[in-house]
């Protein structure tokens, strides 16, 4: 089971060239996802990751 993406916070919008941009591997909203600074998840999910493991100790 897993959130459903509508009740999430939209991410803000890539500032990153367009064919840097690819969909979040978790919420599969737009993000920086290839190249130079790119990120397999967005902002939000990033945030929520680093919450998680802080979390976990
Ligand atoms: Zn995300």
């Amino acid at each position: 089971m897993s959130t459903p993406i509508s009740d999430r916070p939209k991410p803000p919008a890539p500032e990153c060239p367009g064919n840097q941009v690819g969909p979040c591997r978790s919420c599969q909203h737009h993000t920086h996802r290839y190249g130079l600074g790119g990120n397999p998840l967005c902002v939000l999910c990033t945030r929520e990751l680093e919450a998680w493991r802080a979390a976990q100790k």
